[in-house]
């Protein structure tokens, strides 16, 4: 059976524009009712990375959070809340103020800071055999993943399934890099997280999407659609194709599929908009952004290259543009390298200082920074 990918063009986050095209992608794929039922414990888990106005494209939009709760209402879902483990601050913080607060409280959905790290086996997976998750998750029935179309130093993009990340109880996300330090080892990690989780739908808001610097320090561009699948490789890989970058060159999409956790592979997906079937070519032709700042360039698998990243040199890194920098310290808080690989050297007067023998580039820093002052070259 193929994948299903509904586009769903939509070009504001005008909530009753948003609701009427989530009506309309949830219909396409059969309905809410095939799959969940009314009486499960539902959660529902958007990007919240960090704290950052709704206009910068860090977070999930609260309009599509706010219209997707209002259709679980509306058809009956009872029991849900929404969470995540934030990289910095908490689920309540983070949407303090975003607009996203008050939309749940009108809907009577509760936002819940994650309490209690737990551990579990998980011996099936191929990559990651445990996981340090929430309490929270533990005892909820089923999960929505709503993710943010960006991009990301580490695996190009962060999507569908990369919004699982937050799954992962709090420092533990920090940790994680450590132990699944490059692209591929954390792409794999977070494939055995999917397959552990199984997050029933998966909703990527593209309507404002992040180019360049992202996750959190990228520049928000419109890409006008939201996307829905039941497959997060699938999802993602179209995006991964409307944004002009081969799908198999993010390490999510290729181990997705070797794992078994999706379909990257245009034969293998079943692109749908509200108005009927249409081929991924015409999708891209119609609804793509080719110059969308995303890192297009290959990966190379030669004996040079071994070299260079054995000896840990022409490989990207995180660097420091030190006018922008306020010394806040976010970035050495957020390394979570033991002995840290970014630190205040020179004292805090001065901007830190990384030590790139230390440094496995997780991008950790790059990410946190408030001040998008941490570029990637
Ligand atoms: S997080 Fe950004 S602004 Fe803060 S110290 Fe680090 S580089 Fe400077
Ligand atoms: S310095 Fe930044 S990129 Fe390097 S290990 Fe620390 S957080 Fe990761």
């Amino acid at each position: 059976m193929k994948s299903k990918v509904i586009l769903l063009p939509c070009d504001s986050y005008r909530e009753d524009l948003v609701y009427e095209n989530l009506k309309k992608g949830l219909a396409l794929l059969g309905g809410l009712k095939t799959m969940l039922s009314e009486e499960e414990k539902i959660l529902l888990k958007p990007n919240l990375l960090k704290k950052a106005e709704v206009e910068k494209a860090v977070i999930t939009h609260p309009a599509v959070v706010a219209a997707f709760g209002r259709i679980l209402r509306e058809e009956g879902y009872q029991n849900v809340i929404l969470a995540d483990s934030c990289g910095t601050g908490n689920t309540v913080k983070v949407i303090r103020g975003t607009g996203m607060d008050t939309a749940l409280e009108k809907l009577g959905i509760p936002a819940v800071d994650f309490t209690e790290g737990v551990h579990v086996d998980y011996p099936e997976g191929i990559q990651a055999k445990e996981f340090i998750i929430p309490r929270e998750l533990l005892e909820s029935d089923c999960v929505i993943s709503l993710s943010k179309m960006k991009t990301h130093a580490l695996e190009r993009i962060t999507g569908a399934v990369k919004n699982s990340y937050g799954f992962i109880f709090g420092m533990n996300k920090a940790m994680g890099h450590t132990r699944y330090p490059s692209a591929d080892s954390f792409a794999r990690m977070l494939v055995d997280l999917n397959k552990y989780v199984k997050p029933r739908l998966y909703i990527m808001d593209g309507i404002m999407a992040m180019e360049g610097n992202g996750p959190g320090s990228g520049d928000p561009v419109p890409m006008n659609m939201m996307l829905m699948s039941t497959d997060p490789v699938a999802l993602d890989s179209v995006f991964c194709s409307l944004v002009h970058l081969k799908p198999q060159m993010v390490p999510t999409n290729y181990h997705g599929e070797k794992m078994g956790l999706g379909v990257w592979r245009e034969e293998d997906l079943e692109l749908y908009t509200p108005d009927g079937r249409i081929t991924l070519e015409e999708a891209v032709k119609r609804y793509g952004n080719p110059s969308f700042h995303v890192d297009r360039r290959p990966v190379r698998h030669g004996i040079w290259e071994k070299m260079a990243k054995a000896l840990n040199i022409f490989q990207k890194k995180p660097y420091i543009e030190k006018d922008l920098c306020i010394r806040c310290g976010v970035c050495v808080n957020s390394c979570p390298v033991p002995g840290k690989a970014v630190d205040f050297k020179n004292g805090k007067n001065q901007p830190p200082v990384y030590d790139y023998k230390k440094c496995i580039r997780c991008f950790c820093c790059q990410e946190m920074c408030p001040k998008k002052a941490i570029k990637v070259k």
